[in-house]
Formats: C-alpha cells, structure tokens, sequence
C-alpha cells in the first residue's frame, strides 16, 4: 500500500482522525468553551517548536516530538507553581510527512497531556513550505494571588536549582550520534517540574521562581532582571551527576559548560529566605526530587557572576570557553 499523504486524505479527513484520537470533548466547534476553577486565576504561555531548531524529526520517533512540545510548554505553567489544564496546537506540516507519522505525533501529544490530566481544546494544522513547526499553547490554573513569579528575589538569598543539570545538553549530542537510553530522553522527553513547583507554591515560602529552558546561563539574568537583583553561582555545588560527567567525557565537552549552558533541562530554579531553606528541601524531596543551592542572590551591582573551585570568579555570561549551543 502507498504511504497516505495529507494531500490524499485532506485537511478536514487528517482533523477527523485527530479528533478520534484526542478523544477530547471540547473539540469540534469554532472555539472551546472552557471551564474555570473557582478561587483560581488563569495561565496562559505559548511555545513553538521548529524541525532542527528545537528537535530532530530524523533521530526522534513522532510520538517524541508530540511529546515534547506539549511538556516544554507545561514547564512554563509548573514554573509558576500551576497546574496545567488544556493546549491548543498549530501544526505546520512539511508536504513528505505521511499521515501515519502525523498520527503517530497525535499519539504522543496525547500520551503527554494524559499524563498532567490535561485536554486538548483546539489547534489547526496547515501544510508549510518549511520545516515542520508546533506551535503550542498551554493554559493553567493557579491559586489567585499565588503565582510564583521571577519577581521578590532579595540578595541573600540562597538560590536553588530541582534536579540535575546538563542531561538534556548531553542527551542531545548523544541523539546526534544515534545513541539512546536516559539522557537521550532526558532531550526528547522531558520531565516538567509540576509537582515539585505545586510542593513550593504550597510552602508559601518562595520569593522567586522560574523555569531553566535556555539554561542556567541565561535564564537566571532574567529572573536577576525582574527581580531587579544579581547573583553568584558557586560552580562545584552545581548538581552534576556522575552519567552527564561520564557522557561529557565521551563527546569531548566539558559538563559544567554543559550545565550552564545546555538548555532544555526544564529544572526550575527558586530563590528564597536562608532560613527556610532546609523546609523547601524537604517539601521538594517529598515530591521526590532534591534541591540544591547553587548560589546565591546578589546586590545588583555585583552583576551575575560565577565561583570557580579555585576561588576565581567571573563573569556568568560570556564567561565560559567551552560551552555549546542549545539548539539541535
Ligand atoms: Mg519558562
């Protein structure tokens, strides 16, 4: 049998095959009615996702690639302590993806919004000139006036970072190899921090908070920015686990650049009071993930800076030699 191309089914036959698939309720009319949560306020974030540019469609499965847009986006409502509700997806289709792949990506946009007891509630899909791009919204709830926010950091602060660093960075060059296993998932699929963000709104002991998708070496000037604050992160307390070290040896790259400037981790990084900390340690480990303090929040005139081991410091951007870039 030929491989069945969107061109052959159509658009409206692709979207009725989709919608069976979701199984989601709230599709089939020119805009979802949404329920709301009393006591709670709204999230809105959106997120694109581009062929060779934040995935690789000839080294992921579909299912993968579904997978991922809808938890990069999900990372952006755990970030700010919430709980995912529903997505919206624009799928921009290049015209030799066959309509098995493109239901074998529904798959995965399924699997992922099944897993945070989320719905999909619209999107459309067109066929593109250029590579194949989702563009996803997610929308969630959080408790009103509860937000964690990358605002309220205040120098002195200890600053925190939940997992491990540098997985995703080193799973990526792994991918490129045709290599598999957890770092390479750790890229493809990641894991957003929902319930450890849901543990830290909950504690109520937060001053700031955000999501690491650039990675550290970026994302926290922006959270310094908003929080109109700077910082220094001690390089050996960087959580780096003995799989990336090892990993990095066997790709030639060094894991602490690999840590700070990566990307794709989806790690968030919290600031709060010194007195607290051992409590949002605790509350983070329940959840099953530890906290590390990688720093800690500065003046804003001492800028952002890095500790190296032997008592130098510099510069976080710009300031490291070996670091690679974070997009596929
Ligand atoms: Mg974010």
């Amino acid at each position: 049998m030929p491989t069945e191309r969107l061109a052959d089914l159509g658009e409206f036959g692709l979207l009725a095959r989709i919608r069976a698939r979701l199984g989601s309720s709230y599709l089939g009319d020119d805009a979802a009615v949404l329920p709301r949560t009393a006591g709670m306020e709204l999230l809105a974030t959106v997120d694109a996702q581009v062929d060779g540019v934040h995935f690789l469609r000839e080294r992921m499965v579909p299912q993968q690639v579904g997978r991922r847009a809808i938890a990069v986006n999900v990372s952006d409502i755990a970030a700010m302590g919430g709980l995912p509700r529903f997505a919206l997806v624009s799928l921009l289709v290049p015209a030799d993806l066959s309509v098995a792949w493109i239901e074998a990506l529904y798959d995965g946009i399924r699997q992922e919004t099944v897993r945070w007891e989320m719905q999909v509630v619209g999107g459309n899909i067109s066929g593109t000139p250029g590579p194949l791009t989702l563009d996803v919204a997610v929308l969630g709830e959080v408790e009103t006036g509860c937000a964690l926010t990358r605002r309220g950091a205040r120098p002195g602060d200890p600053l925190f970072v939940t997992g491990d660093l540098g997985r995703a960075a080193v799973g990526l060059h792994l991918l490129r190899r045709g290599e598999s296993g957890s770092l390479v998932d750790a890229y493809c699929t990641p894991v957003p921090r929902v319930g450890e963000g849901r543990a830290l709104l909950r504690s109520r002991l937060v001053h700031a908070a955000m999501d690491l998708s650039d990675g550290l070496g970026s994302d926290l000037y922006r959270l310094c920015e908003e929080s109109q604050v700077g910082a220094v992160i001690e390089v050996a307390a960087l959580p780096i686990s003995g799989e990336v070290r090892a990993a990095a040896a066997t790709v030639g790259l060094d894991p602490v650049g690999l840590a700070l400037f990566g990307g794709e981790d989806f790690e968030l990084v919290v600031a709060a009071a010194s007195n607290d900390a051992g409590t949002l340690q605790r509350v983070v480990a329940e959840v099953g993930t530890p906290l590390t303090v990688i720093g800690e929040v500065r003046p804003a005139g001492e800028g952002v800076t890095v500790h190296l081991p032997d008592g130098s410091k510099r510069p976080l951007a710009g300031g490291w030699d070996h670091f690679p870039g974070r997009h596929a």
